[in-house]
């Protein structure tokens, strides 16, 4: 069922003829609301359940069926759920939607007339059923990160949780900039790769393995290197950045552009044994510090080794990625504490983490009142 809506024949009966007839569809909710046709209100005894008509009938195509499911916030305030074995409703079935209710809570339930109980549901609802279920996401959360745009600049250690986890977890959008091929040697860390790719750009490996994960997320491969000419466009046209780069040229262009055109930037690093991650929203003006109020310029090169010099374990690239996930879903929903004007640092060896406070620098060149940089024009 990926070509969503569909386009179900839905006629409402005479008792439930002043009630609404639902929507049939959005990006996040494909199911249908059921709400309660009966006389004035009922009330359900703790342990008691009760057939309750939805004064609809549908007509769904054949070779369809549907499940009812109950409405995620009934269920979890009230105890409230639906006892309906899956399948009851198919191709076939001509007559009322009826839900099977039951209470569960050690209180009485009331339901009133009109009001909403169940969901009629196909294949989007049960994939995301344990979002939906959290009061923190629901189904509004849901949709919020099917439009989200997420762009993730390196298919590598931390692009591959990344990716995999921001595809799973319904993220509509995702952008990939990456212009290398798979490596054998990448196979250690880059889990969103298998051996079959080798010697094939990593953007088409990564959008192979996204279709086989969530078919309906829109893949957007740049098969380039993210450059001072490539960057203003590439970073506007998404809502958020995930920076999953090696390379501090790639970093602090990331963090001028993000600054520059607006754009919140989830950012981590790995060497060795030790990850840092932290998210950086300088364009929102104080107190949001940016990467370069933390280090104002790139070390010179060579100071500081590059993974394939100095090595990395390779489960640290997955610890600190699906970190960067999490902090990714966090700022689409807007929720928790946001780790901007914070650096996590992992220590693997010591098992050990810790976060620190970045404090905005009045005189960074980028954020700061006498700002030097206003573009990119100081990268290559
Ligand atoms: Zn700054």
């Amino acid at each position: 069922m990926s070509d969503l809506p569909l386009a179900v024949a839905i006629s409402r009966l005479p008792h439930g003829a002043d009630l609404p007839l639902p929507d049939y569809a959005t990006a996040g909710s494909a199911g249908l609301d059921l709400v309660a046709a009966i006389e004035g209100e009922i009330t359900l005894a703790p342990g008691e359940r009760r057939l309750v008509p939805a004064g609809i009938a549908i007509a769904l195509p054949a070779g369809y069926e549907a499940q009812l499911r109950p409405r995620s916030g009934l269920a979890a305030r009230h105890g409230v759920t639906l006892v309906n074995s899956p399948g009851t409703i198919d191709a076939d079935y001509r007559g009322e939607i009826q839900a099977i209710l039951i209470n569960l809570g050690d209180a009485p339930f009331c339901l009133r007339r009109g009001e909403r109980m169940a969901q009629l549901s196909d294949a989007q609802i049960e994939r995301y059923a344990r979002h939906l279920i959290l009061d923190e996401v629901g189904e509004a959360g849901q949709e919020k990160l099917l439009a989200a745009r997420v762009l993730v600049v390196g298919a590598g250690g931390l692009g591959s949780p990344l990716l995999l986890y921001l595809a799973a977890a319904g993220i509509g959008t995702l952008g990939i900039v990456d212009d290398d091929d798979v490596d054998l040697s990448n196979l250690q860390r880059q889990v969103i790769h298998g051996e079959d790719w080798v010697g094939r750009p990593k953007v088409a490996s990564a959008g192979s393995a996204i279709a086989r994960i969530n078919p309906e997320i829109r893949v957007e491969p740049h098969h380039t290197r993210l450059t001072a000419a490539n960057a203003a466009e590439l970073v506007q046209r998404y809502d958020l950045v995930a920076d999953g780069s090696d390379n501090f040229a790639t970093r602090f262009l990331l963090t001028d552009a993000c600054h520059l055109y607006g754009r919140t930037l989830v950012s981590a690093a790995l060497l060795r044994f030790d990850a840092q991650l932290s998210t950086f929203k300088s364009h929102l003006g104080p107190p949001h510090p940016c990467y370069r109020c933390l280090f104002p310029a790139p070390p010179p090169p060579g100071l500081v080794p590059r993974c394939e010099e100095a090595g990395i374990l390779g489960a640290l690239a997955g610890t600190a990625g699906t970190l960067q996930a999490t902090e990714v879903l966090k700022e689409v929903l807007g929720l928790g504490d946001s780790l901007s004007g914070s650096l996590l640092i992992y220590d693997a060896l010591g098992t050990e983490f810790r976060k620190i406070r970045i404090p905005r620098d009045p005189a960074c060149p980028l954020c700061g009142a006498e700002a030097t940089i206003h573009d990119l024009s100081g990268h290559r």
